[in-house]
């Protein structure tokens, strides 16, 4: 991406659609040439802007036919990237595709780097920088909830919030020095920072709640890592499977994590979730004690958004214990008591599996505990299962909404949490008597600066390459 900058008088093209054999792909063309390109490629005379086009795709040396096709115009600065833009819709084959990228660099037409058109968006105001990451999230959605929260977001809805606490910013920097400039002598301080010290107190609560959001769009964009821990033999290795089964799951072996590792990740009601399959390692390797078992789930919950407690309905039937004696004791042996105590309800559920071993009374002792009784070897309770799971996610990642942006990313934390200490800061000065407000006052400068990070109006190359490097060429 480096260079990309000497790049924006380059007109670039790039296959937008996925790669591969399809029925129609779509060529983006952006840049001041673009018009010129359509123009020598098609016999297009009378153009009219956002309108497709049927026409014959001309190599424009030979004129030979490359293919049947639509074409559209997008007249700067009302296209995605902001400047002239084409795009033809061609079918989908190698041949042509290659034909027709022949044909554009005929006519000094680059291919794209990756990112390209959206950094191109990105500079002419098209998007703010959170626009970008909303979209890049909307591609690469997989579940439904997923999907929600990229859209809202790729459509504004973090770049309006950040905008207005912008605005307050700047507002209260104008008026404290205008009174800088002129107030000191008058003796207007009363008023005017007065009203600029309790805007500025108003952001910070609203700053506060924005940030105590519980992660839950954090943990939404990247999926809710779920540990299932319990006893050797409970069934957590059948429950993966069901689990994984049920939910049209993608296997990702994670690279440079303990060997064997594999994430599976699990659509649960829209949720993306994601299981690491570490359960089975420490079973199957024999020669591991005990301790070191149970240090090893402990590990594991304790580095999990959801915890699943698997536990053997037909043991507890069969122990004189109370359920709530029984559970105790079987958390401590655990060792994830105290975990469990820390995440609270809403981060865990425990399951008695085997439900199929239980004799009807047996059944009966489980009645009214909270507890979800499954069987994983006749699918019995799965239902109940995937309700209580549903319930436990939507109260970690909320449901996504326009009336409640959340943070997506944790890059957006740490700036609006450094943007905040600027702010506190500015109080702590202004509480000193001798206080200069100059100095004070820098420091709302530097708490909006924060804020331009995140929206990308104060940016560096080093964010902005971190940024794009996930973008696909075309996009
Ligand atoms: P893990 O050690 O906790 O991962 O347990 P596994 O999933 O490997 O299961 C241990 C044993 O219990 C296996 O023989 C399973 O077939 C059996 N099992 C698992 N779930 C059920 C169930 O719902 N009912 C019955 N009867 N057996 C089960
Ligand atoms: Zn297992």
């Amino acid at each position: 991406i480096a260079g990309s900058t000497d790049r924006r008088d380059t007109t670039i093209c790039a296959l937008s659609s996925g790669q591969g054999k399809c029925g129609v792909a779509v060529v983006r063309v952006s840049g001041s040439r673009s018009l010129e390109a359509l123009k020598r490629m098609t016999s297009i005379s009378r153009l009219e802007p956002r309108r497709a086009f049927l026409r014959k795709i001309r190599d424009p040396e030979s004129g030979e036919i490359i293919d049947n096709g639509l074409c559209l115009w997008f007249p700067g600065p009302h296209s995605f990237t902001g400047e002239d833009s084409v795009e033809f819709h061609v079918h989908g084959g190698l041949a042509i595709l290659t034909r027709l990228m022949q044909a554009l660099s005929k006519l000094q037409v680059q291919p794209a780097l990756p990112g390209e058109f959206t950094r191109r968006a990105f500079y002419n105001n098209k998007l703010d920088l959170t626009e970008v990451e909303g979209l890049a999230d909307l591609i690469d959605a997989e579940t439904e909830c997923q999907r929600k929260q990229a859209l809202l977001q790729a459509n504004g809805i973090l770049r309006k919030l950040y905008d207005s606490w912008r605005k307050v910013l700047s507002e209260s920097v104008a008026s404290v020095e205008a009174y800088i400039d002129f107030g000191e002598e008058d003796n207007i301080e009363s008023d005017v920072i007065q009203n600029v010290h309790h805007a500025l107190k108003q952001l910070m609560r609203d700053m506060e709640e924005h940030l105590a959001d519980g992660r839950r769009g954090e943990i939404l964009r990247s999926g809710i890592r779920t540990a299932i821990v319990g006893e050797p033999n409970v069934g957590k290795s059948s429950l993966l499977n069901c689990l994984v089964q049920r939910n049209a799951a993608i296997v990702t072996p994670i690279a440079g994590t303990t060997r064997d590792v594999i994430e599976l990740t699990a659509n649960i009601s829209g949720y993306p979730v994601l299981i690491a399959d570490t359960a089975g390692i420490t079973e199957n390797t024999g020669d591991i004690v005990e301790a070191e078992g149970v240090r090893r789930a402990k590990n594991h919950a304790q580095n999990a958004d959801f915890v699943i407690v698997v536990m053997d309905a037909l043991k507890f039937a069969s122990s004189d214990l109370s359920y709530e004696d029984y559970l105790g004791g079987y958390f401590t042996s655990l060792g994830i008591q105290e975990l469990l105590a820390k995440i609270g309800k809403e981060r865990f559920v425990v399951i008695a599996n085997k439900k199929d071993l239980l004799k009807e009374d047996e059944e009966r002792r489980l009645a009214g505990a909270e507890v979800v009784l499954i069987s994983c070897r006749t699918e019995d309770g799965f239902q109940n299962l995937l309700q209580s799971l549903t319930d436990h996610f939507s109260n970690i990642c909320g449901n996504p909404s326009a009336e409640s942006p959340t943070i997506s990313q944790a890059r957006h934390r740490s700036h609006l949490t450094q943007c905040l200490r600027h702010l506190q800061s500015y109080f702590e000065l202004c509480a000193n008597e001798q206080h200069d407000v100059a100095i004070a006052a820098e420091e709302i400068h530097k708490a909006m600066r924060e804020l331009g990070r995140i929206t990308g109006h104060v940016s560096t190359n080093e964010i902005l390459d971190i940024i794009f490097k996930n973008f696909c060429i075309g996009k």
